[in-house]
């Protein structure tokens, strides 16, 4: 997702850093913002941070580190609940309520990387979902990667208030693994009707990485919509052939509106334009096929796009688009495992639009 480096500097001036790296387990690494550790446990000019690989407790002093990092708490396992797990990769579900000292310290490791969020040390207001890796042949030596947040009441719909996969892990897609994550559960929270997005303004590198998540996940739609296949199929190579036969299937050219793709696909209107600028598939309708258009007269607004199929199969092929969804269904567990989900949606049928948006979501994988 993100790149290994900040923002370029031209456009931001210079900023002071309180520390200068930090070693985290056996990583070391730079550090790219200030934090705000307390001053008499962290001096102005830092060089060295000790930070907890489990828990983000942090030392300047080499010896109580070691010493912590033996005793650990959170030696053998994430605090809260796992909630997902595919491939190595879990996600833990953690309150900040609940774990007050870790969400906090946690909070201080991440502003290290962050320049843009200003406050998130309203711990109790938000939940965490850290993304761990765990060694398969040693089920008690995982690593936290990276994690988001998100405002438990949020007026905004945000579906995520911060996010971050910790320097040494980037540019290997797990931020789309946690951006996934966070549209999922957003998708099956919709009862309030609501579609949600991450909280804004987005940083730079947030920009660049979610649009491009945009992009992938509106192509997916575009590509599998109409067809059996869903995320979690294997990919086979009669699968990847897919975005060819299907877009052969339709017309080259389709008129959707917006807000379609918006509700098929999870997204706010404002994300899918901004995904479908950067696909190059924003082209206002003309006139004369505004007129042919079978669309609902209402909806032809200025919402309305023409998709051109081939730009859209060109696009995948171009960026070698995996059409499996890198959120897998069957990897959610517990309170959000599929079998939860749909026997809860069954029971809420007297919850208005309830049946409609289970279809969309079923679109959705
Ligand atoms: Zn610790």
């Amino acid at each position: 997702m993100a790149p290994s480096d900040p923002p370029s500097s031209h456009t931001k001036p210079p900023t002071v850093r309180n520390v200068k790296h930090v070693v985290l387990g056996d990583l070391f690494f730079r550090t790219w913002y200030q934090s705000i550790y307390p001053e008499d446990l962290v001096s102005k000019d830092t060089d060295r941070l000790y930070v907890c690989r489990y828990c983000f407790r942090y030392s300047c002093d080499v010896d109580r580190y070691a010493k912590h990092s033996r005793l650990c708490a959170h030696r053998s396992t994430p605090p809260g609940n796992k909630i997902y797990e595919h491939g190595g990769y879990s996600v833990w579900e953690l309150d900040g309520e609940d774990h007050k000292l870790y969400a906090q310290n946690l909070s201080l490791f991440a502003k290290l990387f962050l320049d843009h969020k200003s406050v998130f040390f309203e711990v109790a207001s938000f939940l965490y979902y850290l993304l761990v890796f765990t060694d398969p042949a040693d089920p008690e030596n995982y690593h936290i990667l990276g994690f988001f947040s998100k405002e438990k009441l949020s007026w905004d719909a945000n579906n995520l208030a911060c996010i971050l996969v910790f320097p040494p892990y980037q540019r290997k897609q797990l931020g789309k693994l946690l951006m996934g994550v966070s549209y999922k559960l957003s998708d099956w929270e919709r009862d309030t009707g609501l579609i949600g997005g991450p909280e804004k303004p987005l940083s730079e590198m947030g920009r660049r990485s979610y649009s491009r998540f945009w992009e992938e996940r509106i192509v997916r739609y575009l590509l599998l919509r109409g067809t059996d296949a869903t995320g979690d199929l294997e990919e086979t190579a009669q699968q990847k052939q897919t975005p060819s036969k299907a877009s052969r299937k339709r017309s080259s050219s389709e008129v959707m509106t917006v807000q379609d793709i918006g509700l098929a696909t999870g997204m706010l209107a404002e994300d899918v334009i901004t995904a479908l600028k950067g696909l190059g598939l924003m082209e206002p309708i003309s006139p004369s096929k505004r007129r042919k258009t079978k669309t609902n007269e209402e909806t032809v607004d200025k919402e309305t796009v023409v998709l051109r199929m081939s730009k859209v199969s060109d696009w995948a092929n171009v960026h070698h688009l995996s059409l499996r969804d890198p959120v897998r269904d069957d990897g959610f567990l517990g309170r959000w495992a599929p079998e939860n989900i749909y026997a809860r949606d069954s029971t809420s049928g007297d919850e208005g639009d309830g049946d409609e948006e289970e279809e969309e979501e079923e679109e959705d994988e």
